[in-house]
């Protein structure tokens, strides 16, 4: 007997255990594992000539057994060997990128964990307390039986079986009074749940099927003859294997497309946006596409691949077939088929495929338009789908260079200081006072921090909006985006914001010039921390505050020196800013004019530090500060 990994047990507990309603989604798990298999065994004949069996004779079935209380899924696809079992059964894939919920939380989390991790076969223990697998790798000879009653563990040991692929047999637990596991025994439930979940799955599903005949009729019969029937089975087709995409538009329901969306791309839940087309011309193909709700947990990971499925006349070519997705829509899923691609199997060639460069640009189109009908129609499904995925289409301008702005600029949602919600930068710009001749923003932790920042309070003391981002990559996305409509993004951290009236300078200028030595004072006590100490006209409430001077940011600062590679260099040309008018200034005014430096340079510290907590920056010598409060307050 070995013991499940850890994090499976748990999962596995959970699964046993959980409320969850819809445990009949077992069977469509478990179709869609036998359908990936075959589709396994099917790309491996395309390119090895030794692989003889005719691809119509390849097929799932699934059958059960009354007595015996089973559910069996068969395939004859790629099967696995002993050691396949073991990775693949005895551990669950990406279960190290999870987290449990302990018990009070577990129950009302468990479909999101469900859904995210796409537990898949695992789906069997919720309503199975033996899952038996027989399976034999394609040109094999030997045959593995993997047992697990779900809890202890599981066990692997040699079996026969007849040709190859794979049976996974789940024994249904006792009913109970709440619940009649039995019910999934016959023909009708497994009929309709597999027209349900997996009528597009393009390998037959087969059944045996009961019908009845009339006998013919006795030559012998008399008048009051009644025809008399017999039963008997026969294996049929279930699914209806006709592609979604093939269908007209006006005759597919919104459930069809996303029981063919959660089947196919195995979510849990539906698609926020589904979208399709026929494209006629050059290349005439037809595309379905959809818009998952939130971000699969491996999104933002090395590991995670995008690509859209490519079907040529319903065959499937790829699973993920790259070059048809733009990285910033890396998201979508999707099916494009084209009877007119020039084809040739082999991946290598069809990578380099013009034909498919000009059909994801027709596509990259598509989603962008209907992004941007969503943001003006819909706009609750919008910020949806902007939580899950704006950071993406962020990145999407980073790393473009502000190339893409255009196409994405449009697509941004920024937290409006003003408005406190979420606003597109041409809402911005629309609610702009006309003097305004910058579009203005601020980056750091969080929104709440962000609007109580001076640097913030003083532009919007001005009339401005101001945009509050919190996301690391926010900053890299303004500074790539740089104009827009012909407007200017600047932070609002920037040193020479230049807000200011030329009165409110010059009265500025002029502070500083008649304080010259106190400021020299100063900027001695912090020594290289700061560039510069001088007057600020913008402060409003607080007596100083920082701001950074050149291209490197505080926010700039602050993210680099989180990267794991970080060794400080990277660091922003620091400016203090006093306010001249608080009554703090006046203090130090004194303490500069009855010649007490002791009590500068202190003060100075002070101000100092507390502009870096404002910023939510470390401050460099906590010790120290505390001192210094500690010595004043003496
Ligand atoms: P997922 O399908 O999301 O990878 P599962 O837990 O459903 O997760 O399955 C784990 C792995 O077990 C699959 O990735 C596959 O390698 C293997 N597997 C499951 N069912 C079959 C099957 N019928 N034939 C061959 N391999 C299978």
């Amino acid at each position: 007997m070995k013991e499940f990994k850890t994090e499976s047990k748990k999962l596995l507990d959970l699964m046993i255990n959980s409320i969850y309603t819809n445990r009949e989604i077992f069977l469509r798990e478990l179709i869609s594992n036998a359908s990936d298999a075959v589709d396994k065994l099917y790309f491996q004949s395309l390119t090895n000539p030794d692989m003889n069996f005719a691809p119509d004779e390849l097929h799932i079935q699934v059958s059960w057994d009354e007595e015996a209380r089973t559910v069996t899924v068969s395939d004859n696809g790629i099967g696995m060997d002993e050691e396949g079992l073991d990775n693949n059964l005895g551990t669950i894939a990406h279960s190290d990128s999870m987290e449990f919920k302990n018990d009070e939380e577990k129950q009302s989390e468990d479909i999101d964990i469900i859904g995210q991790f796409g537990v898949g076969f695992y789906s069997a223990f919720m309503v199975g307390d033996l899952v038996t697998v027989i399976t034999k790798p394609y040109g094999s000879d030997q045959a593995w039986k993997w047992t697990s009653t779900g809890v202890d563990g599981y066990t692997v040991e040699p079996t026969e079986k007849e040709g190859w692929g794979t049976d996974v047999i789940v024994h249904l637990r006792p009913d109970t009074d709440e619940e009649k596991y039995g019910e999934f025994l016959n023909e009708h439930s497994l009929k309709s749940l597999i027209r349900r979940y997996s009528n597009y799955v393009r390998y037959p599903i087969m059944m045996e099927c009961e019908h009845s005949r009339e006998l013919p009729k006795p030559e012998d019969a008399g008048d009051d003859y009644k025809p008399e029937y017999e039963q008997y089975t026969e294996l049929e087709t279930v699914n209806s294997r006709i592609p979604i995409w093939k269908r007209k538009k006006s005759e597919v329901t919104d459930e069809e497309y996303n029981e063919f969306y959660k089947t196919t791309f195995h979510d849990y839940a539906d698609p926020l946006k589904t979208i399709s087309f026929h494209a006629e011309g050059a290349i005439s193909y037809d595309v379905l596409l959809f818009i998952p709700s939130r971000a699969p947990f491996d999104l933002y990971s090395k590991e995670y691949k995008k690509g859209l499925q490519l079907y040529s006349s319903n065959v499937l070519i790829m699973d993920k077939c790259e070059d048809l997705l733009f990285d910033h829509f890396n998201f979508v899923k999707g099916v494009v088929d084209s009877q007119d691609l020039t084809l040739n199997i082999s991946r290598e060639t069809l990578q380099q495929n013009n034909q498919l460069r000009a059909i994801a640009k027709r596509i990259d189109k598509k989603i962008t338009q209907a992004l941007e009908s969503m943001r003006d129609n819909e706009r609750d499904k919008y910020e949806e789908f902007f939580a899950a995925f704006g950071r993406t289409l962020k990145y999407g301008i980073y790393s473009s260079y502000g190339m893409k702005k255009d196409q994405l600029g449009g697509l941004m949602l920024f937290h409006s200081a003003k408005e406190g919600k979420l606003v597109t930068l041409d809402e911005y710009l629309a609610n702009c006072p006309e003097d305004q001749e910058n579009i203005y923003y601020a980056t750091g932790e969080s929104i709440e921090r962000l609007s109580t920042l001076p640097m913030v309070k003083s532009v919007l003391n001005r009339g401005y909006d101001v945009l509050l981002c919190c996301e690391d990559v926010d900053e890299f996305c303004m500074i790539s985006i740089d104009i827009y409509n012909e407007k200017q993004l600047r932070n609002v951290a920037d040193a020479d914001l230049g807000l200011e009236t030329e009165e409110e300078k010059q009265e500025a200028e002029e502070a500083t010039k008649s304080n010259e030595a106190l400021f020299a004072a100063m900027q001695e006590a912090l020594g290289d921390k700061v560039t510069k100490v001088a007057v600020s006209p913008r402060l409003v409430d607080v007596p100083a505050a920082l701001s950074a001077e050149g291209p490197v940011s505080l926010e700039m600062e602050k993210m680099m020196a989180m990267m794991p590679d970080a060794d400080g260099s990277v660091k922003a040309s620091r400016v203090l800013e006093i306010n001249a008018k608080h009554p703090v200034f006046a203090t130090l005014q004194v303490a500069q004019e009855v010649g007490d430096t002791e009590k500068v340079s202190l003060y100075t510290s002070l101000l100092y530090n507390q502009a870096l907590l404002m910023e939510g920056m470390p401050i460099d010598d906590p010790v120290a500060f505390s001192e210094a409060i500690a010595k004043l307050m003496k």
